[in-house]
Parts: structure tokens; C-alpha cells; sequence
């Protein structure tokens, strides 16, 4: 279902009656907020959704999960008004993978979506068809031209904007910046029928690679008392794009080869798509949706900011760096605010979103994910879980499996993996990081672990040997690729994937 975004936004019912208005705000009478107090376990149906996604934002970048850059007051906020899982990690650290991931899920390993270009596969059945099966309106606003509706990420959306593809509201404003988002996103709030649910998805991208926020957010942290130690950015003689052992002079950003300037100027984008985010979060106040509705809050992926001599990317290891992203469920007057430090999958999120819409779950679970309400809710003990992830590329037949829980991280490196650049030794196939004593990974500990090193490959050895789901067994013709837009590719080069 493609729509074009002017014709469709059009198209919308107008804004909500002062009667429906007024009978929401009274809904929400009542409700202890953001105190940490038990709430009233009444029952929930078929909520508003807001999925709010921030493309490639490490959780130890915002303030939330320790930064002590004020990077993310908008989002802290968030966090202390609803659950905040500390130990959120992504299966794969690459936007379209990661997406397919939390949209149908499942694994790479089921879904087969890897790279950056590569189209879903129309006969995976993603969340927003299954919201719209169950009656809901489904819109979206991208910035990221992986997720392109070339590549079939519009699949299940009424509405799927893609802000590379719009004129900016405001002349010269970059139309995949976070004030650009935003306005589409208002915009499209404003405009939001209220006679059924809807399941709203707005994709930033701003702290992607290249670190360009808009000129009052550039210099926000230069220098600061968190700068950090000095270092060199290593440049290569090269002219084409790299990130391991270092970058190409192309990608300097003002000549500069200093890393606390690029960490600073990432820290300020995400300030930037912070401080983006309390608009659209204000234009659902305006509506009266915000303290009702269900926000779920995540990355797809984090990045690498020079750790393991890898630069300015993420995809190709399986370190905290990249997996490790922020996840918030706030959820006014159903779940009460905490934090949860036991390890998450984002697998988990589509089966929990429709578990609320109204979806009946065979045992909890949907694909291979599994409802995390009754967790959400504080019913369960912490399972003490493990979580999987791959990394790598496979052109050069590159691969990494990650098995983790609270404490240690297990790398598996799968086909010709050079065993140094993970575990320091030549042809390693193993490495084991304690992620308390050494968050960086980079110490192997295999010999002095070795019950958690036996009990996390078991673990992953199961993980690796189990059967593919069938998701894409179904007999609908997905057509012809559709034809990738010159904008698309002009986005996708911007971000250096091609
Ligand atoms: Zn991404």
C-alpha cells in the first residue's frame, strides 16, 4: 500500500470534536503519573500507539542511561514516566535487518533481510499489517532511506512518509533532519482521524553518521567538562568510505581528525532529535492522545565511536557498542514507572504492542517473540534471559554471533573472522567479555570464566542449530522490484551506503 504522503495527509479525517476532546481529557482524570506508585490494572483496549525510533543512538549516549551530557532531557522524561529497560540489545546492528527484526519478530536467520538495499520480502508479515487487520489506522514518518518503501518497509501503512522525498517546510532545512521529521509528524498528528485506533511510527535518524546537526546544535558540547580524552582519528591515504582502522579523508567533518569533536558533535545530534521529540510529543498532547496512548521508544542499532579501531559505524561486531540501544515502554495508568536491568530482545516488542491491540497470542508469543506485558507489568521475576545477535558482512564471509546475559557477552566468529581483531589472538573462535569489570570488551576472559563461557555456548549453539521460522513460505507474488528513486539513492549515499 504506497500513498503519497501530500495526497494522503490530505485525505485524513480533520481534527478531533471538542466533545471527543473533552471525553479523553476526563478518560484520563485520575491517573497517578510518573511517581512510581502502583497503577490501577485496568483493562486496556486497543490503545493509540506511538512507536518512536532514533536511528543508530547508543543507550550509554543519553543522559538516561549514564551519559553526564544533558543529551536527552525529552526522553529521560520519558523514561522516569514508564518503564526503562537498561539492557536493551538489537539482533542485528544495521538499520533494515534490525527493523524486520522488531517488525516481524524474528530473526535474520528467519526473515533473511541483512543488507542495506535488500527488500523485505512481501510475504513476511509485519506489525503494522497485523495493526491494520485489527481495525487500526497505520501511519509512519521515515528518515532513513533504508526504509524506503522501495525496499517494502511500507508494508502494512495507510500512511508511509519519506521525508527525503518532501519539499522541507522550511527552505534549506535538511528534509531528514529531526525539525523536518517533526514537522511532517505534527502535521500528520494534527490530522489524525479519532474514530479508530491508530499505530503512528516516526523514524529520526539524526545521530547517523555524518554528525551535521543544525548549526545552534553544533558546537553545544565542544569542549565541555566531558569532552574526553584526546585522540586521533586515524585517515586513511584512500578515497573511498571506511570505518575500520579509520576513515577516509572524505568524511572529515571541518578538517578535523580530533575524536572528542566527533563525539561531541554526535552527542549534540542527539540533543537535537531530542529536543525534536517534544514537539511531536506536544502535538499528541495538543490532541489529547499522549497520556492515554502506548509509546514504545528504541533504536535500531548503536555506533562505534573508535572502540575497536572501528569508526563511525556500526555492522560489522557484535559489541555493546552497536547492540546496546535505550528502550522505554511508558504507558500512563497501566504500567507503573521502573526500571527493568535484565537483558531484552526487541523481537519482543511486536508481539507486546499486539497483545494490547487486541490480538490473541497463541501462549504470549508471536513469531519468536514473546508479550513482555506480564514483565512490564512486574509479574515476573527477572528471567535472567540471554540475549542473540549476528554482526558482520558477507562479502568477505564475515560473521559474528553474540550470546549475552547481564554480566558476560559471548562472540562467536563464524566464517573467516579474524579471531585478532575480537579476541586479540589469530585464528580465535571465542572470546568472552565480563561487560562489569570490562564494558569496553576488550579483554577476553574465556579461561577465567569458564562455567559462564560453557553455559553461554550451549546457549548459542542452540541458538545457531535451530531451524529458520517459515515466514516467508507464503505463495503471494511479491512483483518486480520496485525501482529504487534517484532521491533514495542520493539519501542512501549521504549516508555512506553507497
Ligand atoms: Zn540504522
Amino acid at each position: 500500500m504506497i500513498s503519497n504522503p501530500r495526497t494522503s495527509r490530505r485525505g485524513l479525517v480533520p481534527a478531533a470534536s471538542a466533545a471527543l476532546a473533552v471525553a479523553l481529557v476526563l478518560a484520563g482524570c485520575g491517573r497517578r503519573e510518573g511517581t512510581g506508585a502502583a497503577v490501577e490494572k485496568k483493562p486496556v483496549t486497543r490503545p493509540n500507539i506511538l512507536l518512536l525510533t532514533v536511528d543508530t543512538l547508543r543507550a550509554d549516549h543519553l543522559s538516561a542511561w549514564g551519559n553526564p551530557r544533558p543529551t536527552s532531557p525529552i526522553l529521560d522524561r520519558m523514561a522516569a514516566e514508564g518503564v526503562r529497560f537498561s539492557t536493551a540489545r538489537v539482533h542485528r546492528p544495521k538499520t533494515t535487518a534490525s527493523f524486520t527484526s522488531i517488525f516481524t519478530a524474528s530473526y535474520c536467520s528467519d526473515h533473511e533481510v541483512r543488507k542495506i538495499g535488500e527488500p523485505a520480502s512481501c510475504n513476511l508479515d509485519f506489525l503494522a499489517e497485523e495493526l491494520r487487520e485489527l481495525g487500526y489506522q497505520t501511519h509512519a514518518v521515515v528518515a532513513n532511506a533504508a526504509l524506503a518503501r522501495e525496499f517494502r518497509f511500507d508494508q502494512g501503512f495507510d500512511t508511509y512518509i519519506e521525508t527525503w522525498k518532501v519539499e522541507p517546510k522550511t527552505p534549506g532545512l535538511d528534509p531528514t533532519g529531526a525539525r523536518a521529521v517533526s514537522d511532517l509528524a505534527t502535521a500528520l498528528v494534527d490530522t489524525l482521524s479519532d474514530d479508530r485506533p491508530f499505530f503512528l511510527w516516526v523514524h529520526y535518524v539524526d545521530p547517523h553518521e555524518p554528525y551535521a546537526p543544525e548549526e545552534e546544535f553544533r558546537d553545544l558540547y565542544q569542549e565541555d567538562a566531558h569532552a574526553g580524552a584526546a585522540a586521533e582519528v586515524p585517515v586513511s591515504k584512500h578515497d573511498h568510505r571506511q570505518s575500520f582502522g579509520g576513515i577516509a579523508r572524505k568524511q572529515l567533518v571541518d578538517g578535523r581528525t580530533d575524536l572528542p569533536f566527533y563525539v561531541s558533535r554526535y552527542d549534540a545530534e542527539t540533543r537535537y532529535a531530542d529536543q525534536e521529540i517534544e514537539r511531536l510529543l506536544e502535538s499528541l498532547r495538543r490532541r489529547d492522545f499522549y497520556d492515554d496512548m502506548l509509546t514504545v521508544m528504541t533504536s535500531d542499532h548503536g555506533e562505534s565511536l573508535g572502540e575497536h579501531n572501528y569508526w563511525f559505524d556500526h555492522g560489522m561486531f557484535g559489541f555493546q557498542t552497536c547492540l546496546h540501544v535505550p528502550l522505554i515502554v511508558r504507558f500512563p495508568g497501566v504500567l507503573a514507572p521502573r526500571v527493568d536491568e535484565d537483558p531484552v530482545e526487541l523481537i519482543h516488542l511486536a508481539p507486546t504492542i499486539l497483545s494490547w491491540a487486541g490480538k490473541p497470542l497463541r501462549q504470549g508469543g508471536w513469531a519468536r517473540g514473546k508479550s513482555l506485558i506480564p514483565r512490564l507489568r512486574g509479574e515476573v521475576a527477572a528471567p535472567d534471559t540471554i540475549t542473540f545477535s549476528e554482526a558482520g558482512y558477507s562479502r568477505r564471509n564475515n560473521w559474528v554471533h553474540v550470546a549475552a546475559d547481564r554480566r558476560f557477552a559471548l562472540h562467536h566468529l563464524v566464517g573467516s573472522f579474524d579471531g585478532k581483531r575480537v579476541a586479540g589472538r589469530e585464528g580465535a573462535r571465542y572470546a568472552l567479555f565480563d561487560l562489569e569489570s570490562d564494558p569496553g570488551e576488550t579483554a577476553d576472559v574465556s579461561d577465567r570464566f569458564p562455567d559462564d563461557f560453557a553455559r553461554l555456548k550451549a546457549a548459542l549453539d542452540a541458538w545457531e542449530a535451530q531451524a529458520p521460522l517459515p515466514l516467508t513460505l507464503g505463495s503471494e507474488e511479491c512483483g518486480d522490484a520496485r525501482e529504487v528513486e534517484e532521491n533514495t539513492v542520493e539519501q542512501l549515499r549521504t549516508l555512506g551506503y553507497v
